[in-house]
This record gives structure tokens, C-alpha cells and sequence, in this order.
């Protein structure tokens, strides 16, 4: 069963490891994803995020996203038999059929802009196809969901939802659907998220959250989300973060199961259904207390839903068949 993952860290991980000057190897290194591991799990395609942290002083965010889209063009020429950059739907059936993986340029917080529609422009040039309005801060765009752990005395399940989209945030909604940049509303404000399904005419996506009502952490959707992400034809990846699996309070004990992402996966079905269903692994940006230890382990998620009676049509749909179905719908 061929994959697509919208969410990953790992150009965050190779980064730092850089930084710290003990660079890894993307063909084979410790962290949930690399070459092999992505051949052995049977991808098809995988979304890079340049990962931005505006708490990061030493840095501004332009130049830390830059320097992760360094390291994916020189992944791109480092291994040009193995993996191939995706731009558009021709790009991904070119790699298909080459037998290589598919890889694609996300943007983890929209603050990477500096506020800037020529940056976003400029990114898009680059390759970049996904980007979320924020990550954990507020920025120029918009306000994201409170981090329980985060703020003293915020807990789980207590929402932002008076701030969400300003107005730059709503210029650059416009401007990334005219572009063909999908809108990405995981870590969103729930009153953000509210924002974008009013203003949005084209789908959009949440590329790491699973379902509220099954988990009730804030980066998760509610059921009446799920529904607004649905109506316009987005998708909803699955998140494999163990806090974001797990109902239990204490964040301490959660531990992610293949057994806890079906549950997901049935609820989202229920409410939203089967069509707004793909993966959103978040490798490399969670911890290792997973039953999926790694991307070559993603098999198992089919071996579950296999075992809850899904049909090979409708694991196929959650793997790759609606990912494809929207880039369809939205990349130029
Ligand atoms: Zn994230």
C-alpha cells in the first residue's frame, strides 16, 4: 500500500543536527524518517516542512526556513535515483512511474513571511505547496490554539477562539489559493479555523490533527471542523503523536497506538467521512513513545484497518487516493 504523508520534521532534525556539527545522513540516520526507511514503508510521497520557531533569537524566521529548503535541494541532488521533488500532479506521476518517492516542500508557520506576500511568492517559486498560518505563536497572520504545558494552567481541551484570522492572515489566504498553496490549518485558533472555512473558496487542509472528540486536545478538530474541512473538499491527516491519540489528561503516560489512529480514523469517517481521510505522521516532531516507531512501520495501520474489515479500495483512499484527489483539486 503506497503513501502519502502530509507532515514531517525531519528537515528541522537534519538542520540541527547540522548546526551542532554532527550533520546526518538523509539516506540512513536515528530519526523516524530517512531513505531506506521511506523505501521499506512503501512511500509515495513525503511533505517536507520547513519548520519555523519564532522563539528562536539567534535566527529570523526567513533565513531558518531558507536553510531547510538548503537541505532539501540538497537532498534532491544527493539521491536524484531515489527521490524526486514534486511541484505539481505531473511531477508525482513522473515519480511514480520512475519507481522514486515523491517529495514536496511544506511550510510549518506562516510567520516564515515576515508578513511578506513577496516572500510567500517567493516561496511558492521554491516549491512550496503547503504552509500553516501559524505553529504554536502568534504572527502576523494570525493567532494559533493555546499549548497546554505551554501556558501555566492551560489544560488540553481550552480553545482559542475569540482571535483568529488578522488581516494579513486573510490577504494571504487569498493570495496562497490564487498561487495554488494549500491553506493549512493545523495549530490554527479555532476562531482562525472558523476564519478560513468563511473566507476560503478553494479546499483546504489540516495537514497533522486527528478528531477532538476522540482526543480532546486543542490541536484537534472538532466534529463540526471535521464537517467544514469536508464540505470544501480538504483533508484532515492523521496525527501519530501520542498526545494527540491518546484521551488520557496527563500527557505523560499517552503512548500512540495503531489501534488509537483506527479510532480516529472510524470517527472522522463517521463525521466527515472516508473522502477527508489521509495520513499527517508529524515523524520527527513528536516523541518515540509510538507504536509506529518509524515511517517503515506505517504498514500497520493497514494491517489494523484490514482488521476492522476497511476494504483495500477505502485503505488505499486513507493512503495516497485522497491526497492525490486534492492536489488534483488545488496545485496548479
Ligand atoms: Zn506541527
Amino acid at each position: 500500500m503506497q503513501a502519502i504523508d502530509f507532515h514531517c520534521d525531519t528537515l528541522s532534525r537534519l538542520r540541527e543536527a547540522e548546526r551542532e556539527g554532527r550533520p546526518q545522513s538523509f539516506s540512513h540516520n536515528d530519526f523516524h524518517i530517512d531513505l531506506d526507511k521511506l523505501k521499506r514503508g512503501g512511500y509515495l510521497m513525503q511533505c517536507f516542512a520547513a519548520f519555523v520557531y519564532l522563539g528562536d533569537r539567534e535566527c529570523s524566521p526567513l533565513a531558518s526556513a531558507l536553510e531547510q529548503i538548503d537541505i532539501f535541494y540538497r537532498i534532491m541532488d544527493q539521491y536524484p535515483d531515489a527521490i524526486r521533488q514534486v511541484r505539481n500532479c505531473e511531477d508525482l506521476e513522473q515519480a511514480r512511474r520512475e519507481g522514486k518517492i515523491g517529495a514536496m516542500l511544506t511550510v510549518e508557520e506562516g510567520g516564515a513571511c515576515l508578513g511578506s506576500i513577496g516572500v510567500l511568492n517567493t516561496l511558492y517559486r521554491l516549491g512550496v505547496r503547503i504552509m500553516t498560518l501559524t505553529w504554536n505563536f502568534e504572527n502576523e497572520l494570525a493567532y494559533p490554539n493555546r499549548m497546554p504545558g505551554r501556558v501555566p494552567g492551560i489544560v488540553k481541551s481550552e480553545a482559542e477562539t475569540e482571535h483568529g484570522l488578522k488581516e494579513k492572515g486573510f490577504a494571504f489566504v487569498e493570495e496562497m489559493e490564487r498561487l495554488g498553496m494549500i491553506v493549512d490549518v493545523s495549530h490554527l485558533s479555532d476562531a482562525g479555523f472558523w476564519d478560513v472555512a468563511r473566507h476560503a473558496a478553494r479546499p483546504f487542509i489540516a495537514s497533522h490533527s486527528n478528531a477532538r472528540a476522540v482526543c480532546g486536545h486543542v490541536r484537534n478538530l472538532t466534529d463540526d471542523m471535521l464537517r467544514a474541512v469536508a464540505e470544501k473538499g480538504g483533508i484532515t491527516g492523521i496525527n501519530y503523536c501520542a498526545a494527540f491519540l491518546d484521551g488520557r489528561e496527563d500527557e505523560e503516560n499517552c503512548f500512540g497506538t495503531v489501534a488509537q489512529m483506527a479510532d480516529h480514523i472510524e470517527h472522522i469517517r463517521q463525521v466527515g467521512g472516508l473522502d477527508m481521510i489521509a495520513l499527517g505522521s508529524d515523524f520527527d516532531g513528536i516523541g518515540d513513545n509510538l507504536e509506529l516507531k518509524d515511517c517503515s512501520m506505517v504498514p500497520l495501520l493497514a494491517d489494523e484497518l484490514h482488521r476492522r474489515h476497511y476494504s483495500d479500495d477505502a485503505i488505499e483512499q486513507i493512503f495516497s487516493g485522497n491526497a492525490l484527489r486534492l492536489f488534483r483539486d488545488t496545485l496548479r
